[in-house]
């Protein structure tokens, strides 16, 4: 990939910081589940118009998609404003765009057609009317938020809206999305997505 300019969410708050008062812009984030989104909200809310993208045809079984889609409601009574967005998904289309990549070990390349594949959706969905877009993917300490970062950034460039570079770990993102969960008391799931 080519290097593309990086703009991060740090960068967007000490914008808007500086401005003192303004308007919040739209963002629109990917959100791999309720557990991720707990701690990247409770960072944003201050700063952002937040619409949580829920799209992962990659959440296996069903039951365990609906459930996990379930939990943003638990989300909602501390963060009111936020909105949830949920798209039609389909594993069918998830289990070809990986097919031949089912041994891969978790963050080799099948994990990198599935970042690609949900954070180009999320950018196309970006497209109407967000100012930007980013995915709640770098909480985990089992994701590489570089990689994940730079398949973003070419997503936007594709899609022609502005990417915004995140590494939720820092300031004990994790943890703090762990105390998160408890309070609202939202399900944490033992696994990524995929059962392959
Ligand atoms: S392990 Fe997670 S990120 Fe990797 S392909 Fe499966 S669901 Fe996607």
């Amino acid at each position: 990939m080519g290097n593309l300019d990086i703009y991060t969410i740090e960068d967007e708050i000490a914008y808007l910081q500086g401005l003192g008062t303004f308007k919040k812009p739209k963002l629109l984030m990917h959100a791999c589940c309720a557990p991720c989104s707990t701690y990247c909200v409770d960072y944003l809310y201050p700063y952002f118009d937040i619409t949580l993208y829920y799209y992962n045809p990659n959440i296996m079984p069903d039951d365990e998609w609906r459930k996990r889609a379930d939990e943003f409601s638990k989300l909602i009574t501390k963060y009111p404003e936020v909105k949830i967005l949920i798209p039609d998904q389909s594993t069918a289309e998830f289990l070809d765009l990986v097919k031949g990549y089912e041994k891969c070990p978790e963050g080799g390349e099948r994990c990198s057609i599935c970042f690609n594949h949900r954070l180009l959706k999320t950018a196309h969905e970006a497209t109407n009317g967000y100012d930007f877009f980013t995915t709640t993917l770098t909480v985990s300490p089992h994701k590489n938020a570089e990689l994940i970062n730079e398949i973003g950034r070419q997503c936007g460039m594709l899609a022609g809206v502005k990417y915004l570079d995140s590494n939720f770990k820092k300031k004990n993102g994790y943890l703090k999305s762990i105390q998160l969960c408890a309070e609202l008391d939202i399900y944490r799931q033992t696994y990524c997505g995929c059962r392959l």
